[in-house]
């Protein structure tokens, strides 16, 4: 009889939807790898930095469901109101929670405090192996399992695993050694992050102004502190990066229609260049893609995450329920049901984000004119409100037993 392989599943990526993945499978008796590039460690883990996420209720609930909302909860700032504007044109658009019947639209976490949740969750784990610094040399698909060569500390292996997870980020190398063909737009942007002091109290509020090189948001942090995301034009965004923290801080306030009073203190900048990646598979035999492996978004709709989470919460949910019917969770069957489940979700997020991105970079006067009429319209129609609220809130389709503050 052959050996059992060395794993049920085994993740390549420890960013926030691998890592999410271990933690939520982590308490089943299944043996899980995860393979991550960068070191791994516990109080400064990899790819997590100071960008400020934006989080759903729905993903709120899943991030309780895998056990480390509560870790996190201390230092999630609610928002409580939205103000979208249009630079340079009539249209804006106010959100109050409460008028909608909310307590919050969602919580703001800092990327690093989730990944010290994560990994501090996962290092504690018995049926949990990280592989860090560690990569993926080459991948085949057996028909009982993947065999991987991994390279970790100088030293290469065979591993071999029931299913394999792709959770490697916008520009996956997993995707290409599967063969899994993506389609990518370039955005030709930079989105530049920082956190700022405000004079001012930023009472709960984010607000997002749309300019012709790109959207400015500014979401509140705990602390009376907000991260500022500067979208722009490669060229602006150089200059963004470059330029002292006082000169930052005016083009700052001038983006944002100088709506946030003075700024203290600025801390260190960051640039992200922009693309839409979509995978165009994500799901075969022996593997599934999940997070931005399987969909690298822009980020003015705040919704990649969000849409990643639910990547994890379905996957897992398909994982779950084949082991308990006792079916093989890395057989096809099961993972195109993954891919099935997911593909309405991120299509619509996709055609948001993309469509926002496409609407507000052309000036083109008809147009401008549409869409300003629409974010009045917006403002002032109670039900198109609601919609809309409901769509980024994640409640856009059928939920995963996650999402809905189900266990597993
Ligand atoms: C400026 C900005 C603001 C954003 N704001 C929000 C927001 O408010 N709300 C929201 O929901 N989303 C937001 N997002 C999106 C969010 O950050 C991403 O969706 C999320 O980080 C994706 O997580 P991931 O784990 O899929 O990928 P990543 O975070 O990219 O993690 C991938 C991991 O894989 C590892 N890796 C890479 N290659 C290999 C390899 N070959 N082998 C092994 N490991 C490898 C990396 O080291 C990394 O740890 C924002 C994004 C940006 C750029």
């Amino acid at each position: 009889m052959p050996a059992p392989p060395d794993y049920d599943l085994l993740i390549v990526g420890g960013g926030m939807a691998g890592a999410s993945l271990a933690c939520a499978l982590a308490g089943q008796p299944l043996k899980i790898g995860v393979v991550e590039a960068a070191p791994w460690k516990t109080d400064e883990p990899p790819s997590y930095d100071d960008r400020g996420l934006a989080l759903s209720p729905v993903s709120q609930r899943i991030l309780a469901g895998i056990g480390i909302w509560p870790q996190i909860q201390a230092h999630a700032t609610p928002i409580e109101r939205i103000h979208v504007s249009d630079q340079g044109h009539f249209g804006f658009t106010r959100l109050d929670a409460r008028m909608l019947g909310y307590a919050a639209f969602g919580h703001v976490v800092a990327g690093r405090q989730l990944g010290q949740a994560l990994v501090s969750k996962l290092a504690a784990q018995d049926n949990v192996d990280l592989v860090s610094p560690g990569r993926i040399e080459a991948l085949q698909s057996r028909p009982q399992h993947m065999l991987a060569r991994v390279v970790a500390g100088g030293v290469e292996r065979g591993v071999s695993a029931r299913l394999l997870v792709a959770a490697d980020g916008g520009d996956s190398n997993t995707r290409t050694l599967l063969g899994v063909r993506s389609r990518e737009f370039d955005y030709r942007q930079t989105a530049v992050v920082a956190n700022v002091s405000l004079a001012a109290p930023h009472d709960n509020t984010a607000y997002e102004r749309f300019g012709p090189s790109g959207p400015v948001a500014l979401l509140p942090l705990e602390g009376q502190r907000s991260v500022a995301v500067c979208v722009a034009g490669s060229e602006e965004a150089s200059a963004l990066l470059a330029m002292g923290d006082t000169e930052f801080t005016q083009r700052l306030s001038v983006r944002m229609g100088h709506r946030i009073g003075p700024c203290l203190k600025v801390g260190r900048r960051r640039g992200y260049p922009l693309k839409l990646v979509r995978a165009l598979d994500q799901a075969g035999p022996r593997f599934a893609v999940i997070g931005n492996a399987a969909h690298a978004i822009h980020p003015n709709a705040a919704q990649g995450l969000n849409l990643g989470l639910r990547d994890v919460a379905t996957l897992a949910e398909c994982v779950i329920d084949a082991c308990r019917a006792g079916e093989d969770p890395g057989a096809y069957p099961i993972l195109r049901r993954y891919a099935e489940m997911r593909r309405a979700d991120q299509r619509r997020v996709i055609a948001l984000s993309h469509g926002l991105a496409q609407l507000f970079s052309n000036d083109l006067f008809p147009l401008v004119i549409a869409r300003d009429l629409a974010m009045c319209a917006i403002d002032m129609i109670p039900a198109l409100k609601r919609a809309l609220v409901r769509r980024t809130m994640g409640f856009g389709g059928p939920l995963p037993r996650l999402g809905r503050g189900i266990p597993l």
